[in-house]
């Protein structure tokens, strides 16, 4: 598929980029420009920053950046096309068809086709097909709505082995994308394939931002041998569990809105509260939460409440991860059920309107561990005392706000008849013993969860370091990024293309250059697009981000005039080479004078090399910037 530059255009102006990165991080608008948290590394302070006024992205932290396609491409790991796509559909302005034009396509496009096009399939079963009937009253019988099947794409796989397998070879599609995707499976013959879900109620799980990438398979017929109530995808290029909340895409603006998660454990459980119209809330999946999980919630609200059903063994695993809330510096309450019910049953019987007032009693993490010490008979005894004191003290140590952990050791003191200064003598031992540096990405012993960034997660691109880029070179490629085609002309009149000695810079300088030459207007966010090397992006969004450095008087303004950076940088730059010349000159002369020659063309070079920065110190260039 080909889509013209003014279309793209066109689709760039209807894509704020405060707005679309806004869907993905919570951001704060600090001066003129936005600030979050980094969604590309793990980061507790916020080094993330968004222009408006430039429609671009940087973080100062791990060094990303681009304009809005940019962070398309990079957070949904995806190519140009389809993020221009993505904003297409977002925009609601159309596109032509998808084409063949294989080149074009991202490599993970073709795993997003067959996720889309499988779950499409399971869905068109589901409603469509007489077998699919088994799986449809199924969902019927769990109290889902029609609606509610539509919008979480529920749908049925046919107990066969080759559906999928057949339903994409009738499309042309390529099978081996569907492997790729964990939809089907190779035979250990090495050539035949085989659907991987088969006769079970499918849940797709859905990217942030609403893709299709995976799925859950429930059991439902009594002929079904496969282990497991429930089958998911594997890990694959598009899907990680540990990297993924299930429903997040739906709920994501309800949790914004809130402020604060809720937090499930099963595709069933979110779906029956959502329907209930409570829409905050995510599903873990059965397992420990991850870092990459709370980071993913942390960008829509810093609370979460964890809804704890005392008979799961699913629960025991979430609880697990709270350790690793707490020390992200989120807020973790629990609400915990009547015992037999889990969000699911309890919705159905009672309603939302008593699931949220289970939630508005939610208590801190804290109070609910004291709670089940004191259920446990733990605080009786002195040596069961002495025991509950210190795991209750080990979670309050986690906690990073000192004012918060001082609050937390007072309220415990209070309430279980505990001397304040054992807790508190209790907490600076842990502190200390604690004090070795802390990863904050695996959480002690934790044997199942897989807590840690996967081997196989692209980590973020680290890009060139610009530390090495001279003042003025950062200072002429900020100004011409920012004023566009006229400043080009203005820095090119006076200098050439080789000041630029940093390569990268000396790239972006040349692309500037051509730009320019064909007449044609452009802006720093239009540019990044001509750019396939996304080194290159990074490094244009940190230079349109950073200070200008070599007008240091102008620290602390908000905006230098452009034009007098301009010729501050251009008569620097002059003035650079006039003395890197100056150098070159005296060293020859020394060499000649060692040689015993004369020496006097380099002395009259000498002086008329001091005579023109003389008169470059005293020019002032501002007078032809309009020619
Ligand atoms: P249901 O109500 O349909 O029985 P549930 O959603 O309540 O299912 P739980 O048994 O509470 O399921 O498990 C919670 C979640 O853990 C499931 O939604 C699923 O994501 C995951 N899970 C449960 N059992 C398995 C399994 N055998 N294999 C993989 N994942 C599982
Ligand atoms: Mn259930």
């Amino acid at each position: 598929m080909r889509v013209g530059d003014d279309k793209i255009e066109e689709i760039r102006r209807s894509s704020d980029i405060v707005d679309v990165i806004a869907g993905f991080v919570q951001l704060k608008k600090r001066g003129k420009n936005y600030l979050g948290l980094c969604p590309f590394h793990q980061e507790k302070t916020p080094s993330f920053n968004v222009s408006p006024e430039k429609q671009m992205f940087h973080c100062f932290g791990c060094g990303v950046g681009g304009n809005v396609f940019t962070f398309i491409m990079e957070h949904e790991k995806v190519s140009f096309i389809e993020a221009v796509r993505t904003l297409s559909d977002r925009a609601g302005i159309p596109l032509p068809e998808r084409g063949g034009d294989q080149g074009l396509a991202g490599e993970n496009e073709g795993l997003y086709k067959a996720c889309k096009t499988a779950g499409l399939r399971f869905y068109d079963n589901l409603v469509n097909s007489t077998e699919g009937q088994l799986g449809l009253e199924y969902l019927k019988h769990r109290g889902f709505s029609d609606a509610t099947i539509r919008k979480f794409g529920l749908g049925y796989s046919r107990n066969a082995w080759n559906d999928i397998v057949e339903y994409a070879a009738g499309l042309k599609h390529d099978l081996a994308e569907y492997e790729k995707a964990g939809l089907i499976i190779k035979r250990d013959d090495g050539s035949s394939l085989y659907d991987r879900f088969r006769g079970r109620v499918m849940f797709p799980i859905f990217s942030p931002s609403g893709r299709p990438i995976g799925f859950g398979a429930r059991k439902i017929r009594e002929d079904d041998t496969v282990q497991g109530k429930y089958i998911n995808s594997p890990e694959t290029p598009i899907y990680s569990k540990s990297r993924n909340l299930y429903g997040l895409s739906h709920s994501k603006e309800a949790i914004r809105e809130r402020g604060f998660a809720i937090l499930v454990e099963g595709y069933a459980d979110l779906i029956s509260v959502f329907q209930a119209g409570i829409e905050n809330i995510v599903a873990s999946s059965g397992t420990a939460l991850t870092v990459e999980q709370i980071q993913l919630i942390s960008r829509y609200a810093k609370t979460i409440v964890l809804v704890y059903d005392a008979d799961s063994a699913g629960s025991k695993a979430t609880m697990r991860g709270v350790d690793l809330v707490i020390e992200n510096g989120l807020d973790v309450k629990v609400a915990a059920l009547p015992p037999g019910d889990d969000p699911d049953s309890f919705v159905r019987k009672k309603g939302g309107g008593e699931f949220t007032a289970l939630i508005g009693q939610a208590v801190s993490f804290l109070e609910f561990k004291a709670e089940s010490f004191v259920a446990e008979g733990l605080l009786k005894t002195p040596e069961g005392k002495t025991q509950a004191v210190r795991s209750l003290v080990e979670i309050i140590a986690k906690v990073r706000d000192e004012i918060k952990r001082n609050f937390y050791i007072k309220s415990i003191a209070e309430k279980y008849d505990i001397y304040e200064s054992v807790l508190f003598r209790e907490l600076e031992a842990v502190l200390r013993r604690e004090h070795a540096p802390r990863t904050f990405l695996r959480p002690r012993g934790s044997a199942d969860a897989p807590l840690r960034r996967g081997d196989d997660s692209p980590s973020p691109p680290v890009p060139p370091s610009p530390a090495t880029l001279s003042a003025i070179e950062r200072d002429l490629l900020k100004i011409m990024l920012e004023a566009g085609p006229d400043m080009v002309k203005f820095v090119f009149r006076h200098l050439t293309i080789d000041v630029f000695t940093h390569p990268l810079a000396r790239q972006v300088a040349e692309i500037l250059q051509r730009e320019t030459g064909e007449n044609r207007p452009w802006n720093v966010s239009l540019v990044v697009d001509r750019i396939e090397d996304p080194a290159l992006k990074h490094f244009i969004a940190d230079v349109t981000f950073t200070k200008y450095e070599i007008s240091k008087e102008w620290q602390g303004v908000e905006e230098p005039d452009r034009w007098v950076v301009a010729e501050k940088s251009v008569l620097r730059a002059l003035l650079r080479d006039i003395d890197r010349r100056i150098g070159e000159n005296f060293a020859q002369l020394k060499s000649a004078q060692l040689r015993g020659e004369s020496v006097g063309p380099f002395q009259a070079e000498h002086l008329r090399l001091e005579g023109e920065k003389k008169r470059v110190e005293s020019t002032s260039l501002l007078d032809t910037k309009g020619e």
